[in-house]
This record gives structure tokens, C-alpha cells and sequence, in this order.
């Protein structure tokens, strides 16, 4: 039996000034979501930035796919005037994720977000975000808390009835917290299954459709705890595809 693949979706950046061709964009994922997914039995792929029709191509390799951290989705793709302490987004890659979204639903494809990726989620489904945490109503929690990478920042309290309480088994869970915007009007089959005590959403599920569901938090950078999301995550692209 061949392994399940999993496809990322890929990011632009520019090379570091060290590098041979400065001026080259590069296209990248980070090693934690390829070791985790590799950690449980699935074989990663990074998928390039495509025409749409090479895309599904793509995507139909794939058994699910995983929609990463990155930088701020531009704002325009929620149609709401680019804010202040919002920061630099990339439209070709924003468009491109979306699209991969948009296809991975199409095929029915299992997906997981984090951070950006939920967000992602959110927004193609046609939702809001708040362009900073500080233009939240509570503002208890500092969400972008780099001093606790991989450790636990802040708690969420989890829905019983969610598909994350199933992987979880447990109705709280400590999480690091890097992301500095989050989700603010629900998109369409959007249900939030978790949130932060300043009501910050920090997971949602789709209720319609393939598995669909997007953290917040960097499960990627913390330790073997998380190890069940990626787990759940490749048995239900592996069903999808048998
Ligand atoms: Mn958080």
C-alpha cells in the first residue's frame, strides 16, 4: 500500500542576502509541518505556485492537503480596506491558496490549517478577519507570543461535540499562540470549536463537505501532544482515499 501524500501549499520568499542569487524568489514551506507529517506516516509534497489547471492536476496526487502558516492574507480578499497593523501579504500566493482550497473541496480532499491556513479557510469560505488582535473588543491575551515558540502560550476551551474534542479527548488544551490576526466574521459552514478566554477563536471545522479543519496554533512547533492532529488528519485523507 503506497503511502498517504500530502500537499502543501507552497509560500514565495525572497532569498537572505547570504545566498548566491539574492534577487531570486524562493518557494518554501517549513521542515516542523514536513516532520510531523512524516512523524505520522505520511509523505509531504510542497506544491508550486500553477495555473489552475495544473493545480487540480496536482491536487488529484494528493490524498489531503495542508494549508500552512504564513504571512497576512490581503485584505482585499475579505473586502475590507487594508488596515494599519496589518502586515505585508503576497496576493499571487494568497490567490493561488485559495485556489488550492477551492480544489481541494472540489475533490473532496481532507484539509488542516494552521494559523494562516485556518484564516485561509475562513476567508474562502467568505469570512472576516480581525487584521490585528489588538482590534479585538478583549484584548486579556497577547496573542503573538514568540517567547513561547513551541511551548504553551495561552489555554483554549474545546466544543464537545467537535471533531477536535475527538482528537483532543479533552475540553481544554494549552497552545503556543503566533499569529497576530484571527478570525472575525464566521464563514459559511464555519463552526468555531474552540476559543481562547478573551473569545478569540482559535479552531474552526467545516460542517459541510470533506474533513476540513483549522487551528490557530503552530501544532508543527510543539512537542509530541499534537502528534494526534496530524494523525487524525492522515487517517482521514488515507479513507478518502480507499
Ligand atoms: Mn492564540
Amino acid at each position: 500500500m503506497r503511502n498517504v501524500v500530502i500537499g502543501l501549499g507552497g509560500m514565495y520568499d525572497k532569498a537572505p542576502p547570504s545566498s548566491a542569487f539574492p534577487t531570486l524568489r524562493r518557494l518554501f514551506t517549513n521542515e516542523g509541518y514536513l516532520s510531523k507529517l512524516q512523524n505520522s506516516g505520511a509523505l509531504p509534497i510542497l506544491l508550486p505556485v500553477v495555473p489552475e489547471e495544473d493545480l487540480e492536476q496536482l491536487v488529484l496526487l494528493c490524498d489531503g492537503i495542508l494549508l500552512a502558516g504564513g504571512p497576512d492574507i490581503d485584505p482585499s480578499f475579505y473586502n475590507e480596506e487594508r488596515h494599519v497593523l496589518c502586515g505585508p501579504s503576497d496576493r499571487e500566493v494568497d490567490r493561488y491558496q485559495l485556489q488550492l482550497f477551492y480544489l481541494a473541496r472540489k475533490h473532496r480532499k481532507p484539509i488542516l490549517g494552521i494559523c494562516r491556513g485556518a484564516q485561509l479557510i475562513n476567508v474562502a469560505q467568505g469570512g472576516t478577519l480581525h487584521q490585528d488582535y489588538r482590534l479585538q473588543s478583549e484584548k486579556a491575551v497577547l496573542h503573538p507570543d514568540y517567547e513561547n515558540w513551541g511551548s504553551e502560550s495561552h489555554t483554549i476551551t474545546i466544543a464537545c461535540d467537535s471533531k477536535l474534542f475527538g482528537i483532543f479527548q479533552n475540553q481544554t488544551l494549552g497552545v503556543n499562540s503566533l499569529h497576530h490576526q484571527s478570525i472575525a466574521t464566521l464563514g459559511k459552514d464555519c463552526i468555531p470549536t474552540a476559543v481562547c478566554c478573551d473569545s478569540s477563536i482559535e479552531a474552526i471545522e467545516l460542517s459541510s463537505g470533506a474533513w476540513c479543519l483549522g487551528v490557530q496554533w503552530h501544532p508543527e512547533a510543539m512537542g509530541s501532544g499534537m502528534d494526534c492532529l496530524f494523525d487524525a488528519f492522515i487517517d482521514e485523507a488515507r479513507k478518502a482515499n480507499t
